[in-house]
Formats: structure tokens, sequence, C-alpha cells
């Protein structure tokens, strides 16, 4: 697959070579508004690449340079998310301008394009992320839509389906040893959370961007036993 040329001047030099991927969805009315605000010296944003909804894929920014997608982010330790990874648009009007499905098409094209990139560089399933997980108090991209699942089983990042798990949901004010608990997992994964302290607006958002990407049967940020249940069950594989 050879990507449609878009150049970009918003970019920088990277210290080391990427070693996470980081999709997003563009959030704005049409694609070609996306591309060309993602070009615009003005903005000062951009990504690796755009993927619109029929499959095209823009390259912008060549991967070897550091492109300005992710802003204020953490992952596991790393702050410079953006001299860390390779950033995808993907184009969807996201929840301000009427979110839905990624259409098939897209899809094809994105699982494509990481097979291409991954060709290139070294990155495990477990840095394969969502804005919304290097971010969490900000960003909700690329949503609970997004087919997390569909990706993992053509081989691209982590996906589990562990057993029924009962047990009471953990929720705001809540505190004791099971938040401890899924603070430390939550952290020990890559999020950027205290490791400490009762269930409070932060960690609530940290648990609704898990569910997001991991067990999108609900995105409240209640840690319900299934949400638990899965966070535990993606700790033993990103470890294996
Ligand atoms: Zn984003």
């Amino acid at each position: 697959m050879t990507p449609i040329a878009a150049p970009s001047p918003n970019f920088n030099a990277r210290v080391r070579p990427p070693d996470m991927l980081v999709l997003h969805y563009t959030g704005m009315p049409t694609g070609e508004a996306a591309l060309a605000r993602l070009c615009d010296p003005a903005a000062k944003v951009s990504a690796h690449y755009l993927v619109e909804e029929d499959g095209r894929v823009f390259a912008l920014v060549p991967e070897a340079r550091r492109a300005w997608h992710a802003g204020v982010s953490f992952w596991g330790g790393e702050t410079d998310v953006n001299g860390a990874s390779i950033g995808v648009e993907i184009v969807n009007p996201g929840h301000d301008w009427g979110y839905r499905d990624f259409p098939h098409a897209q899809i094809a094209a994105v699982i494509a394009l990481i097979d291409d990139i991954r060709d290139r560089w070294t990155i495990p399933d477990a840095r394969i992320l969502g804005h919304s997980d290097v971010a969490p108090a900000r960003k909700i991209d690329p949503g609970e839509r997004f087919p997390w699942k569909a990706l993992a089983k053509a081989g691209h990042g982590l996906w589990v389906e562990p057993p029924p798990a009962p047990g009471p949901p953990l929720t705001l004010g809540d505190d004791g040893p099971g938040v401890a608990l899924l603070r430390s997992a939550l952290a020990g994964f890559g999020y950027g959370l205290a490791t400490a302290g009762p269930f409070d607006d932060a960690l609530a958002l940290t648990v609704a961007a898990f569910q997001r990407h991991f067990a999108p049967h609900r995105f409240d940020g209640v840690a319900d036993g299934e949400t638990r249940a899965r966070l535990m069950a993606i700790l033993r594989l990103a470890a294996a």
C-alpha cells in the first residue's frame, strides 16, 4: 500500500526510534477539514498518517520525524509520547460532530498500515494505544466504537475476554485494598495515575479510558467486576 503524499510542516526531530503507536479520531466534520488543519503551520498539530473513511491513506510526516499528535501525555513513565510514537489520525466526526461506526474499508486500511509500520519498527502489542489511554483526563478518542477487538484479531494490540467476574463495583468515593489494587494495576500497565488514594475523578477518567479500549460494555468509569477482570487479564498478557 502506498499512501498519498500530503506533507505537513508540523514536525521536528526524534531523539530515539518510535516504539509506540497512538491511534486517534479526527473529531472534525469532514476528513478534508482535518487534513487541512493537520497541514496548517498555524495549527501546530500533525500526525504521521491520516486514514479516510473510504480507506485512502495520506502520509503527512515521515516516520523518522516527531509528529505533533499526542499533546500533554504519559504512558509507562514516558512523558514525550510524541517523541516515542507514530500517530495515526482516523477520520471520524467524533463525539462532538456525530460519532459513528468506522467503516470496514477504513479499518482494513488501518490494519494494512499498521502491518507496514510494524515491519519497520519494533512496537509491542501492549504499546498500541488510543489517545485516550495516554491522556485520559483530556481525550476520549478514538472512542468506544473503535474496533480494538478486530485490530487484535488481525495481529495488532491486546484483547482479552476473561470469564465473567463477580464482585461489587468500585466507584467514586470508595477506598481500601480494592481501590489500591485497581490503581496499581492501571499504573502497572502504563496509565499515568497516582498509586495511592481513594477513588477520585482522575481514577474514574482512567477507568473510563481503559473501558473504551478494553472493556466497552460500559465506559462510565465505574470499575465493575468485568472491567477489573479484563484489566487483570490484560496485565498478565502484557507481561507474557
Ligand atoms: Zn487524538
